[in-house]
């Protein structure tokens, strides 16, 4: 069954609303990622695992559904500029694309929409989207974090300490190279040449912690445009992550979805 969106009439839509099928939204971005990764990592990564979902949904067979393209643009800290290759965007205009895109599916007649967010730096934006169109559409639109939805099974087989794995780091490199994407291992596994910087996000105390919020990307003391370090990593850590992330994602849809308070 064709569940991309795009794909479809209004008759066929008609039937997905009268369903209550579940909508999917992807979106990445574009920005630099360090000597060694494509700067459509997030784009390519929130893509390729919506492929994955949708035959992982299928197979299922529990939730109705359909997806949208991801959108291949957003925000970033404007220190990321350094490098050559981030297209950026104002943290409102990512909101108010948001608010709006997943408004029109509102006032379309669908009610539970489920945002695969594939870039860091969209996720305080896009829990205040959520806030924004319950308030305006009565309906609770979720996020999800793709990548770190899996991070406890991840953790058990990451080489590399748990700061390396930001941007440009360990896990978004081997989810790659699990993609099979292909990178000269001379740019990623070259200590000397990636200068790794795992300090300025790990250790005990508040630079990086989730106890308190901060925004020390202004801080990064990156030379290459990486935060992280991909040196020790894999396919088969990739693997693992995505796979897990598959696994959380399709148990949260089966819950999401036929989770209808009242009804
Ligand atoms: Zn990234």
């Amino acid at each position: 069954m064709e569940r991309r969106f795009e794909y479809l009439t209004s008759p066929q839509l008609k039937e997905h609303i009268a369903r209550k099928s579940l909508v999917i939204l992807g979106i990445g971005t574009i920005e630099e990622h360090g000597d060694h990764l494509p700067t459509g990592t997030d784009l390519f990564i929130t893509q390729r695992f919506m492929d994955d979902l949708r035959e992982r949904l299928d197979a299922d067979g529990s939730v109705p559904f359909l997806t949208l393209p991801a959108i291949w643009t957003g925000y970033s800290a404007k220190l990321m500029q350094a490098w050559p290759g981030t297209i950026r965007m104002d943290t409102r205009t990512v909101m108010d694309m948001m608010r709006q895109i997943i408004g029109s599916l509102a006032e379309m007649g669908f009610d539970k929409i489920m945002v695969l967010n594939g870039h860091g730096h969209h996720a305080e934006l896009l829990r205040v989207v959520a806030r924004e169109l319950s308030d305006d559409h009565g309906i609770a639109p979720a996020v999800i974090n793709i990548l770190s939805l899996g991070v406890k099974p991840y953790n058990a087989v990451r080489k590399g300490a748990a700061g390396g794995s930001i941007h440009g780091g360990e896990d978004e490199t081997s989810v790659m190279l699990h993609y099979g994407y292909e990178i000269d291992p001379a740019l990623y596994t070259d200590v000397d040449h990636v200068k790794v910087h795992t300090d300025f996000v790990a250790g005990d105390n508040y630079i990086g912690s989730t106890r308190v919020f901060w925004s020390t990307w202004h801080y990064n003391p990156s030379k290459t445009g990486l935060l992280g370090d991909p040196t020790p990593s894999a396919p088969e850590a990739g693997r693992v992550l995505v796979e897990a992330c598959l696994d959380e994602t399709v148990r949260f849809a089966r819950e999401y979805w036929s989770f209808r308070p009242g009804g």
